[in-house]
């Protein structure tokens, strides 16, 4: 039994439900479902589970690939840094894990582990975002080595796109830029290729190639505000109204006297805090649905609470009523996220172990 009101409730058919949605996007594609990050916060294995019609999984670690192998999926995982270390070779082999290389020192630990298995590796080309990957000129010679190794390996080729989410014109170029980048190096082969991330999916169909790599979509956040498809937000955080009162005017609440009543008020205290995963960033105004009234957040986010004018909605309001912090279709992760100045994701994988995950 968990007594404190705040849960995390996961509705996994919705995976599913976004799955198939990208699935109609990217109708030629293969897709490479990104769970990493324990699937976002919403725990690797259940995701995983519920996104088992996907043609593969993407992670960060070998420890995420072996969680998921020992619960028996054999779909293709592909570890989207590569390996950390050489030793790591042979869990890479004996679990049959795809291979991400981006850098000269990957592709040596490579070469020098004699081994009979092929090996699926998809080199990483980087058409400048700058963090992973391989300078567009050298892939070539990456190609070169790895084919005439004694190694086995079949090869794919990816890159990764920077700035596919942001609207503006510039944007639009550097993003431009990019796909002609990754065409211009990789169509002289017949290597599977693979570019799209969810903004590539959702704007830049020409970025789907063979493999697209969705991850923030299949939670059903990250789509742009006037979204025309029917994402479905798979986390709700909710919590209760655990204290009422009024305040006077010139008042102060909360930590650091930061929000002062400019008239009487009538506040909410409400069970959820930057303990559970609650950004402490969010300023003034982040919208929070009491009894599905969306009302302000007022003063500093506390570990264990937070504090909401509800002074347009004093009888309507009790002690225990519902408070939805995200994931309602009147309240989107994003929009949160937007108030503390960071992003859906940073919210989704924040989630602290002392909220429980519930089922729906
Ligand atoms: N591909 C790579 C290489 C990534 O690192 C990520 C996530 O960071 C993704 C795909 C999925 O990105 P998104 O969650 O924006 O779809």
């Amino acid at each position: 039994m968990i007594y404190r009101p705040v849960k995390a409730y996961i509705n996994l058919p919705s995976l599913g439900h976004n799955l198939r949605l990208i699935k109609k996007l990217a109708p030629r594609s293969k897709i490479l479902a990104v769970i990493k990050a324990n699937g976002y916060g919403h725990d690797i294995c259940r995701v995983a589970q519920h996104l088992s019609e996907a043609d593969g999984f993407a992670v960060a670690s070998i420890d995420e690939a072996l969680l998921l192998r020992q619960k028996g999926f054999l779909h293709r995982i592909l570890l989207l840094e590569g390996l950390f270390s050489a030793a790591e070779l042979s869990q890479v082999i004996q679990n049959r894990l795809d291979l991400v290389i981006h850098s000269q020192h990957q592709l040596e630990w490579l070469l020098e582990h004699r081994h009979d298995a092929v090996i699926n590796v998809w080199i990483k080309i980087d058409t400048g975002m700058h963090r992973l990957g391989f300078h567009p000129d050298a892939v070539q010679s990456v190609v070169q080595s790895l084919l005439q190794s004694s190694n086995a390996y079949q090869i794919n080729l990816m890159s990764h796109l920077a700035v596919a989410d942001e609207q503006q014109e510039q944007f639009k170029q550097f993003t431009h830029r990019q796909i002609q980048s990754f065409e211009a190096h990789t169509s002289n082969w017949n290597f599977s290729r693979s570019l799209a991330n969810s903004a590539g999916i959702l704007h830049y169909p020409e970025t789907h190639f063979d493999w697209v790599r969705p991850g923030i979509l299949l939670y059903g956040a990250g789509m742009p505000k006037k979204c025309i498809y029917d994402f479905k937000p798979v986390m709700r955080l909710e919590s209760q109204v655990i204290a009422l009162k009024w305040v006077q005017e010139g008042e102060f609440i909360g930590y650091g006297n930061r929000w002062q009543a400019s008239k009487d008020t009538y506040i909410g205290v409400i069970a959820v805090g930057y303990g559970d995963g609650y950004p402490r960033h969010a300023k003034d105004g982040t919208p929070v649905l009491v009894n599905g009234h969306r009302v302000p957040m007022i003063g500093r986010v506390s570990m264990d609470m937070i504090t909401v004018d509800l002074s347009h909605f004093v009888d309507e309001v009790s002690i225990g009523d519902r408070a939805i912090l995200w994931g309602d279709e009147q309240l989107s992760v994003d929009e949160v996220a937007e108030w503390s100045d960071t992003i859906g994701y940073e919210l989704l994988t924040g989630i602290t172990q002392r909220v429980p995950f519930i089922e729906v």
